[in-house]
């Protein structure tokens, strides 16, 4: 598929497994806009997400209405890097295609965590339900597979983080990530 693709959506509840079981939280958004990529394959990807300011504070959660910003990218949207599956999550058999990113910190600065700990957690933000997320998706990083344990699937996520980073921090993806304060439309 040719690179970039862009897909975008409002943040919808999933099975509630990727923070509960794998403390992976991923934002999953609705697969609908897949039918516009009849080409894109199953898989893991690479990319960046254009994110709206996050207000956290009312009911702790930003539930429905999220923080109110359900239009396109805008300049005060924070640009992060993510990683992606698209397709059955193997591992739990499900049945229907999603959509489930997980946002990962700013690929400029090192984690505080990877210097102290042998395994990083992984990233966690407030809550953005019913935003909209506007995603680029920048490259393939491999097909779906099934795993023996939790703890496998968890160690491979860990790789598909590093190799997400590490690919954009290459010439090519930089830019992406610099916010030209026109948000992914610029
Ligand atoms: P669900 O099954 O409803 O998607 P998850 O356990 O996967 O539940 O958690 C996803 C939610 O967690 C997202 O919708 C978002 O509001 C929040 N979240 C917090 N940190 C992140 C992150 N780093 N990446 C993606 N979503 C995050
Ligand atoms: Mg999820």
């Amino acid at each position: 598929a040719p690179f970039p693709i862009r897909l975008s959506g409002p943040v919808i509840k999933g099975f509630g497994r990727g923070s509960k079981d794998l403390g992976i939280p991923t934002a999953n958004i609705p697969a609908d806009d897949l039918d516009n990529h009849p080409d894109l394959k199953t898989g893991v990807y690479f990319g960046v997400v254009a994110l709206a300011p996050i207000q956290s504070g009312e009911n702790g959660e930003n539930s429905e209405s999220g923080n109110g910003n359900t239009s396109g990218t805008n300049a005060h949207d924070t640009i992060l890097p993510a990683v992606l599956s698209i397709g059955y999550n193997p591992f739990y058999k499900n049945t229907v295609r999603s959509v489930e990113i997980h946002v990962m910190p700013p690929t400029t600065q090192p984690s505080p965590t990877a210097a102290t700990q042998s395994q990083p957690t992984f990233h966690r933000l407030p809550d953005f339900y019913g935003t909209k997320l506007n995603l680029l998706i920048l490259g393939y990083i491999r097909p779906e597979f099934d795993y023996v344990s939790m703890e496998a699937l968890i160690e491979d996520i860990r790789v598909d983080c590093e190799v997400a980073r590490l690919s954009l921090l290459r010439a090519g993806y930089l830019r992406y990530l610099v916010d030209d304060g026109e948000g992914l439309e610029g």
